[in-house]
């Protein structure tokens, strides 16, 4: 599997999906760019996912929040204070990890049994943030620093993961003053924004605000692509309820994204549920939606029940009020109701979720060549047809005799409708091997027979199969299947 992840990360180099960022000053750590065919699917994902939250539901709004926020924000919030991951240093190496990697790594070179009381122990000591016990149980396991093997660790300390940066060009007396910080997550923006949109929406509980934007957490150690980087996206849904119906609809939302994630093209096998043993401050109940990714499961989405924790916090912090003013209740004839509502959010990372669907469609295999009976290798990216950056790849068999022409009219009547790609270089068979490594769901080939009754070849990623249809049926097969 780990030779598969590497060749997953180096074809999403090759054919323009992901590049390390600042490459040629050799790479910035945890931190990527999306190329010209990355930034499609990823704009691809974002879109399937702001349209199944906003348009698809009625009491649901998108907004787009700034990055930077008044630094109070982040008190209130509880960043400023408990953002932080445990970490240890190894005194030889000087390398530092984040407590939970490094007994997970460990972990892993054990028998099942030893390795789950080894992680269940661990999770029962930082769900106590016994840093004294976790320094204990690190010591007795003789956990090593994979690097040097030596094992002479520091204590265990809080790392806070906000980063920050100074506002404007006005000094202060006090620096402070001038610090802002970066989000470390987008859903703040929508808690600040709550009443606003609530009344210039006239928003009804229950009723949810989705954003995705950039996302920025001064990881303590960057690990396995673009899974855990210093810079990133979430697609974020705050979903406000009356209180005492949150578990309900936490349910309700868990159920929801699951499917949600299955009607992307995962399948149900590589997904599943693990519950939080340590809730976090804000939470009454908190699951992750894990992949199994080629290094294991790992997390994919966080649910959370977050009561009125944030809401009531920038009451609290701004002195504004953040009630809902709740004329259902009287109408169902119980008492006016003003209220803080609860909250249920949904948060997922793109750039997490983008992994997951490279992963899941890469595929190295044999088919058959043109010559009977022998075989080669092909690298084939079955991205689903409705996040394919490139829908339709049109290609005329020969660069003469009018091929061209007939395909360039192709292509103008397909372009406005979805992404296609023209190319009339090469054999057709590497034409096609190109477009199956950068996951074209079809290719359609102009060919002599076209002038005489205007049909091409259509031939499809998967299956392989090729079949004629008329040259001006092309257009709404290719739509037909992206709906
Ligand atoms: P972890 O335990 O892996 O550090 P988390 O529990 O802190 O993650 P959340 O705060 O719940 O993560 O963030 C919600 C989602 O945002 C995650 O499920 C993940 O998809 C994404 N995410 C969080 N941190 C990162 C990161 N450093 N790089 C990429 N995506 C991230």
């Amino acid at each position: 599997n780990e030779k598969l992840f590497a060749n997953i990360i180096s074809h999403s180099k090759e054919y323009g999906y992901i590049f390390q960022s600042s490459e040629i000053y050799d790479g910035l750590s945890a931190v990527y760019d999306y190329g010209q065919l990355g930034a499609q699917l990823k704009k691809n994902i974002r879109d399937f996912w702001w349209k199944s939250m906003t348009q698809l539901h009625d009491n649901i709004v998108g907004i787009d929040a700034a990055i930077f926020m008044h630094p109070t924000t982040w008190k209130a919030s509880g960043h400023v204070d408990n953002f932080s991951d445990p970490m240890i240093d190894n005194k030889d190496s000087k390398k530092r990890y984040r407590v939970d990697h490094l007994i997970e790594a460990h972990a892993e070179t054990l028998s099942d049994a030893e390795s789950a009381a080894l992680i269940a122990k661990m999770e029962q000591l930082l769900a106590a943030d016994d840093f004294v016990g976790i320094k204990q149980l690190i010591e007795e396991n003789k956990i090593k620093c994979s690097v040097s093997g030596t094992a002479n660790w520091t204590d265990v300390r809080q790392f806070n993961l906000m980063f920050s940066t100074e506002f404007g060009a006005v000094s202060s007396d006090n620096p402070e003053d001038n610090i802002v910080y970066l989000r470390p997550e987008t859903a703040q923006g929508i808690f600040v924004n709550f009443l606003n949109v609530q009344k210039s929406g006239r928003m009804k509980i229950p009723f949810g605000i989705a954003q995705t934007g950039k996302a920025f957490r001064n990881e303590i150690v960057a690990r396995q692509f673009i899974f855990r980087m210093r810079e990133f996206e979430q697609m974020e849904m705050q979903f406000f309820v009356r209180p005492g119906t949150e578990l309900d609809w936490y349910a309700k939302w868990k159920e929801t994204r699951l499917q949600w994630h299955k009607d992307l093209g995962l399948p149900a096998e590589k997904l599943r549920f693990h519950d939080h043993i340590k809730l976090a401050h804000y939470a009454n109940a908190a699951v992750d939606i894990e992949f199994e990714f080629p290094f294991g499961w790992k997390e994919l989405e966080g649910i959370h029940s977050r009561t009125d924790y944030d809401l009531r916090r920038h009451q609290e912090f701004s002195k504004k009020k953040m009630q809902y003013f709740d004329n259902d209740l009287n109408a169902e004839g119980k008492p006016f109701g003003n209220y803080i509502p609860y909250v249920v959010e949904t948060s997922v990372g793109l750039d997490r979720l983008f992994l997951t669907v490279l992963s899941n469609s890469y595929h190295e295999e044999e088919v058959p060549t043109a010559e009977e009976g022998k075989t080669e290798t092909r690298t084939v990216l079955r991205l689903p047809v409705k996040i394919a950056p490139i829908k339709l790849a049109v290609f005329p068999l020969t660069k003469k005799d009018g091929l061209p022409e007939i395909a360039g009219q192709l292509m103008d009547e397909c372009r406005p409708h979805f992404h296609c790609f023209y190319e009339e270089k090469d054999t057709i068979g590497k034409r096609y091997r190109r477009q199956d490594a950068i996951g074209t769901p079809f290719c359609v080939t102009v060919d002599h027979q076209t002038k005489e009754d205007n049909t091409v070849t259509i031939r499809n990623r998967d299956t392989l199969q090729q079949e004629r249809i008329p040259l001006s049926a092309v257009k709404q097969f290719i739509l037909n299947t992206v709906a």
